[in-house]
C-alpha cells in the first residue's frame, strides 16, 4: 500500500500506531482499525484499557526481572522451586517457553536482551550486574546460560562466564542449535526440554 488518503486523521493515526507492531503491515493495520469500529464499543475500550493497564501496572520481579503483578513473580515465590539453580534467559517469552516444557524446576534470571554493540546494547543495559549480585549473595550452585545460539548470545554467555569465574558456581549451557531467544517460534517443547535436562558444562 503506497500513499493513501485517509478519510479520517484519527483512523490514520491508529493505523500508524498498529503498523509499528511487529509483523503488522499497513493493510493489516487498516483491517484491525476498521474492525475496532465494527465491534461493540465496550470490547474496543476493553482492549484499549488492557493495553494501558498492562503498561502502567505490570511490574518486574525484584529477583528474576520477569513480569508479574506483585513485587515478586510466582516462580520466585514458590518454595518448591530449586532456588540454587538459575536459568539465564533473554526475555520473558523464554521463561514461558521453558516453563511449558515442565522440565525445569529451578528459577530464572531475565536479562532483557543480549549484548549487541551493533544495536548499542552494552552489559550495563542488561540485568547482568543483578545476576552477579544474586550469585555473590550466595545460595546459587549453578547458572544455566540459555541464550540464543548466535554471535550476540555467545558474546553474552562469555561475558557472564568471565564475571562468574571468581565465584564457586557451576556454569552450564543448553545444547547448541536449540532455538531460543530472538525467535518467538521455538524448537518443539521436547527438544527444548531435553536441552535443559541434558545441559553441559560451559566451555570457552
Ligand atoms: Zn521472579
Amino acid at each position: 500500500m503506497g500513499e493513501v488518503d485517509y478519510p479520517s486523521t484519527l483512523l490514520e493515526n491508529l493505523v500508524e500506531e498498529l503498523h509499528k507492531l511487529p509483523g503488522v503491515g499497513k493493510k493489516t493495520a487498516l483491517r484491525y482499525a476498521l474492525h475496532l469500529l465494527k465491534i461493540e464499543e465496550s470490547e474496543a475500550l476493553a482492549l484499549g484499557r488492557s493495553i494501558l493497564r498492562f503498561r502502567e501496572e505490570v511490574s518486574r520481579c525484584g529477583e528474576c526481572h520477569s513480569v508479574c503483578d506483585a513485587d515478586y513473580c510466582s516462580i520466585c515465590q514458590n518454595p518448591k522451586r530449586d532456588h540454587s539453580v538459575v536459568c539465564v534467559v533473554e526475555s520473558v517469552a523464554d521463561v514461558m517457553a521453558i516453563e511449558n516444557t515442565s522440565q525445569f524446576s529451578g528459577v530464572y534470571h531475565v536479562l532483557g536482551g543480549v549484548i549487541s554493540p551493533m544495536n548499542g546494547v552494552s552489559p550495563a543495559d542488561l540485568e547482568i550486574a543483578s545476576l552477579i549480585e544474586r550469585v555473590e549473595a550466595g545460595g546459587v550452585s549453578e547458572v544455566i546460560l540459555a541464550l540464543s545460539p548466535d554471535m550476540e548470545g555467545d558474546t553474552t554467555c562469555l561475558y557472564i562466564y568471565k564475571k562468574l569465574a571468581v565465584f564457586q558456581v557451576e556454569v552450564s549451557t543448553i545444547a547448541r542449535g536449540v532455538a531460543i531467544g530472538n525467535s518467538l517460534e521455538y524448537a518443539d517443547e521436547i527438544t527444548l526440554g531435553r536441552s535443559i535436562v541434558n545441559r553441559v558444562k560451559y566451555k570457552v
